[in-house]
């Protein structure tokens, strides 16, 4: 008799997004008008960088004709964009990470979601709370929790965050070997400083750790100060993994292309202690379970590194940072303490109460839809996510409604 993989039983059914579709719709039935504002799901809504655009229409011209037609190429990526990333998104900064060292990808949820495949069963995992859900799942899927009570699974050691250390977690009190970090954070929006994350690299090499750093909103830092990628750290190249995406840095989340850099340099080991490259085991992964990003679309990708690409994607991420910082003024202008929408385009506002209350309450009096924080794990309840994602228009009317709403 064919048996499923019964781990999957496990998962916690994920309503977040389809309760929050459901009451929308139920409010709209009662009231029409106006129409609500959606401040919730966090997906862009302008359109891609004119300089990608040009470069996708190119190449998608190049594949129709014999003579600059590309079939399969290179699984990790083809070199233009892999060289054009390091020396952009990495030398540029003083991080020392080549080509090599970088496997594009379809996005990175999946290369967030399928790394832990390269890990033993045994491995134990530290993931943050509240937290972007993938992490989770896909470690529950392998088999690597056991149950689900209380709003947690078993198994899991949960890094705490909360109002007292800005939500950004500190190190675990008991023995772990893959962290989960993600900075500047969704849903948070906090952001770590070089110092603080350098504890971290500490922490792993001294216990043999992984990190693997979600820098996907590196591109929303405006704090020179802060590091972009964990490789900026010293020490980073023998504990760490990084992901990024081209989705909320040039508006790809519907043309797909991210990255993940897996140092030549860091190693894992066998039960006997023996030291592996984990390059070497990413490397085997990707090529045979992946067959690279289409071409056209990396050659998008690659226009986001052209001087006009790179004015293009600031003037983006510019226009979703005013949201970002009206929102943050004032929701704290009505007394709510904020974190986030400083370096990153999440508002995370402290309700004091319960948020799935708060977010009805929202709705109902102002037309506006945000994320009750519980969505992402209990130590997200008493907060809201809001998000920067959409029209200065529809975000200026937003706030305008939420002040009338909060202040009656
Ligand atoms: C949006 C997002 C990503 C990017 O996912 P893609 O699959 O590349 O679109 C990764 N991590 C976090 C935390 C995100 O919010």
């Amino acid at each position: 008799m064919i048996r499923i993989n019964h781990h999957y039983l496990k998962l916690k059914a994920s309503y977040l997004f389809s309760d929050i579709a459901k009451r929308v719709a139920a409010h709209q039935q009662r009231h029409p008008d106006p129409a609500v504002i959606r401040l919730g799901i966090g997906d862009v809504t302008r359109a891609l960088p004119e300089a990608c655009i040009s470069a996708f229409h190119q190449a998608v011209d190049e594949m129709a004709a014999d003579v600059s037609f590309r079939g399969y190429g290179p699984e990790q990526g083809y070199d233009f964009l892999r060289e054009a990333i390091a020396e952009n998104d990495f030398k540029s900064r003083g991080a020392d990470i080549r080509a090599e060292e970088i496997f594009v990808s379809d996005g990175a949820k999946c290369d967030t979601g399928n790394i832990q495949e390269i890990f033993d069963a045994g491995t134990r995992i530290a993931i943050p709370d509240p937290v972007y859900p993938v992490y989770l799942d896909t470690n529950v899927m392998a088999g690597r929790t056991g149950s689900y009570r209380n709003g947690r699974y078993d198994g899991i050691v949960y890094l705490d965050g909360h109002a007292e250390n800005g939500f950004i977690p500190g190190l675990p009190t008991e023995p772990v070997d893959l962290i989960y970090l993600c900075f500047p954070n969704n849903p948070t929006g906090a952001t770590i400083t070089a110092d603080q994350l350098k504890e971290w690299v500490d922490y792993a090499t001294a216990n043999q750790a992984i990190i693997l750093y979600d820098a996907a909103y590196e591109a929303f830092i405006r704090d020179d100060a802060l590091p972009h990628s964990i490789y900026e750290i010293e020490g980073a190249r023998q504990v760490a993994i990084e992901f990024r995406s081209f989705s909320k840095t040039a508006g790809f989340t519907g043309t797909r292309c991210a990255y993940t850099v897996v140092p030549t340099t860091l190693k894992a080991f066998s039960a006997t202690g023996e030291a592996h490259s984990v390059h070497s085991l990413w490397s085997r992964r990707h090529s045979t379970k992946f067959n690279g990003v289409s071409y056209p679309v990396q050659r998008a990708a690659e226009a986001v590194y052209s001087d006009v690409g790179k004015r293009q994607v600031a003037e983006l991420i510019d226009y979703y940072m005013a949201n970002a910082h009206l929102i943050r003024q004032e929701m704290q202008a009505l007394g709510y303490s904020c974190i986030g929408g400083e370096n990153s385009p999440y508002i995370w506002v402290s309700t004091e109460k319960d948020s799935w209350a708060f977010f009805d309450m929202l709705l109902e009096k102002a037309g506006v839809v945000c994320t009750p924080g519980a969505g992402f794990g209990t130590c997200g309840e008493g907060h809201i996510r809001i998000s920067a994602f959409n029209s200065h228009e529809n975000v200026n009317l937003a706030m305008t409604r939420i002040r009338q709403a909060l202040a009656s």
